[in-house]
This record gives structure tokens, sequence and C-alpha cells, in this order.
């Protein structure tokens, strides 16, 4: 039996080892201050010391110029799908969405809540019975969108849009699943946003990255001031105490990430580790993934039994080899492995060889 436990949990999810374990040895005395990070004022120089490095390397990461601001905010992905709209969507303005996944759709039905929204649904069951994303040339665009938002990455479903979206107006991509597992060119986004708790660090923070030039398109006025992504960019992330500990651990995670080769080295990862399970689903029709090729997820990998009725065995089986969070979403059932960064190649292999095995005894 393994020793190590490997989390394929979605979201929360596995942190790597490393940081889990620095988090450890310091979370009682934090650089020698005989207190916790998580006990000291935000406001105090060695916590805005913190906060700045975290930016800086999140920065480095995805080569974010200083024409955007990189705010640590709180709470989900799921404020981030009223924020947006609230700020940026005004009378007579229409924002585009596209929808091809749980994630998507709700970030959508969210918006329409604010303004005028137009969801196009660009996803179909192909020919092979395979989800797939339709080509763009075929999707009935908005004239003028204020903004076109998608999902490179559907968690649940596990899709990935193969390309990067035009739109005439503002892109803004949720990128709560995939941000820091591939390299992308910022200059292509005017608004990332990603929740911390699949790829980044804890549950209850969210990063969103915006380009300054978007502010005159939005109006604050009448907002909360804690909604205000301006006055929030303006004062540091810090119009009122930010999560502070979820920064903290995400600080830890830029650093490992860096000290493993930043994010073209994890997408590196990312396409082995997603090339070796599908290999192992696809190798006859014992397990089956429901994604045509070109879209299937590099993340978060869904795959059925063709037997359903072992579905709570394999589980079972796999929690005693340690092989953890394993089950499917709620809403489409089966399996989903989660591969994000902190997923060594070790486990996926572990992961691989006990589906191996499960076959062979019960195909
Ligand atoms: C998890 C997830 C969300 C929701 O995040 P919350 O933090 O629970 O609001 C939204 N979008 C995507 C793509 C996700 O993976």
């Amino acid at each position: 039996m393994s020793e190590t436990t490997f989390n394929f949990c979605a979201g929360p999810a596995a942190l790597p080892k490393a940081v889990m374990q620095q988090a450890h040895a310091e979370f009682l005395d934090w650089r020698g201050m005989g207190v916790s990070v998580m006990e000291i004022s935000h406001r105090s120089a060695q916590y805005q010391g913190l906060a700045e490095k975290a930016e800086s390397d999140l920065r480095k990461l995805l080569g974010v110029s200083d024409e955007y601001a990189v705010l640590f905010l709180h709470g989900g992905a799921s404020h981030q799908f009223a924020n947006i709209p609230m700020s940026l969507l005004q009378e007579n303005d229409v924002a585009e969405y596209l929808c091809n996944g749980i994630w998507s759709n709700k970030a959508a039905k969210e918006a329409a809540r604010f303004g005028s929204v137009k969801a196009l649904n660009v996803v179909t069951q192909n020919s092979a019975n395979l989800q797939e994303i339709t080509p763009s040339e075929s999707w009935q665009r908005v004239e003028n969108p204020k903004y076109t938002h998608y999902t490179p990455n559907e968690t649940i479903e596990g899709h990935r849009f193969s390309e990067v979206i035009q739109s005439s107006g503002a892109i803004v991509a949720d990128m709560s699943s995939c941000i820091l597992s591939e390299v992308i060119n910022i200059n292509d986004f005017d608004l990332i946003y990603a929740g911390a708790q699949k790829n980044i660090g804890p549950a209850g923070m969210t990063i969103v990255i915006v380009k300054r030039d978007l502010f005159n398109q939005m109006d604050f006025s009448r907002l909360p001031k804690i909604y205000n992504y301006q006055a929030q960019a303006n004062n540091g992330s810090m119009v009122n105490t930010p999560p502070t500990y979820a920064w903290y651990l995400s600080s830890l995670v830029f650093e490992w990430l860096l000290s493993q080769g930043g994010v073209a080295a994890m997408e590196a990862l990312a396409i082995d580790k997603a090339a070796l399970l599908y290999s192992c689903i696809d190798s006859d029709d014992f397990y089956a993934n429901p994604v045509a090729i070109k879209n299937r997820s590099r993340m978060n990998i869904p795959f059925t039994l063709k037997n359903t009725q072992l579905d709570s065995l394999f589980l079972e089986l796999a929690e005693k080899e340690r092989l953890v969070g394993l089950q499917g979403h709620r809403s489409v059932g089966g399996m989903r492995a989660s591969l994000y960064n902190s997923m060594p190649l070790a486990g996926v292999q572990a992961l691989v060889d006990f589906m191996q095995e499960f076959k062979r005894q019960h195909g």
C-alpha cells in the first residue's frame, strides 16, 4: 500500500506538500516574531512586505505589466460573477457570455440580474457523442458587446478552450481552475479572475487581474466601496482587512512555483500528466471520458466506468490505496481526477496503476 496520499479533489484542492510543510513549520512563529502570520496586522511592515512580494511573484509568473492591477479579494469566484456586471454593465450595454458548462452558465445567469446579457451556447454533442466546443465562426455573436465572458477551463465537465477568444469588447475570463497551469499572454485579456482554492491556495480569496484602462468603463458610484475595483487597486487590496492567511499561503505557492521553473514548467508537466491519464482511459472501453480530444481539460478529467455499478467499489478501493477526492461532481456522477499544479506525476502514475489493476480484476 502506498505511503503517500494523493488528493484529486477539484476544490478546495491539494496544496504543494512543500508549501504545507513550510506553513506547518512557521505556524506558531512567523519569521521570528513569536506569533502566527494570521495574528499580525495587515498594516504592519512585515505583512506589507509579504503582500507586495506575493503580488510581484504573481506578476512575474504570469508576465503581468503595470498596465494591470492585481487584486487579492475576499470571497469566491462567484462573487466576481456579480462584481463584474455590477461594475461594467451599464444601461444600453450588452454582455456576451460563452456558455459550455455549469460555471459559465452560472456566471451568465448572475450577470443577467444586473443588465442585458446574451448567453451563447457554445457546446454540442458531436457525431461521436462527445462534448465539443463549436467553432467560433458558427456563433451568433453580439455586435458590440461591452464585454465577452468565458471560462477557459470548465471544472465540472472537464472542457478546455483550445483557443483564446477574440471580441470587439473587453475579454473577461474565469480562470479559477486553470490559472498558472499554462502560459498565457496577459495582453489577450482585460480582466481575469480566479478563486484561490483550485490552483492558488485555500478557499476564501479570489485574485482579479484587471487592465487599469477598464476602470474608465466602470461605474462604481452605486456600489459598496468593498466592490470597487479601483478603490481596491488604490489601496493595495486593503480597503478593509484582507484574507491575510489565504494571501500568505498563496505567497508560498507562488514562491514554490518559481522554484519549480514557473508556469512554462507547470504547463509541460500538466500536458504529461493529462496524457498519462487519458491514455489509460482510452486504452479500451472499460473507462470513458465524454469530451472531444481537442477540448479535453488538462486540469479536471472526468471519467466513467462502463459498468456504473462498480463506481462505489472503485472509489472505496481507491481510497484504500490513498487515492482520494475522485468522486465526480454531484451533477454529473462518475469519477473526476483533478490534476492541478500540486499533483506530482507520481500521483497520476499511482492512479493509472490502480485503474489498470481494477480493470484486470473487474473487466
Ligand atoms: C470553483 C469554480 C467557481 C466557483 O468558485 P467559488 O469560489 O465556489 O465561488 C467558479 N468558476 C470556476 C471555473 C470554478 O472552477
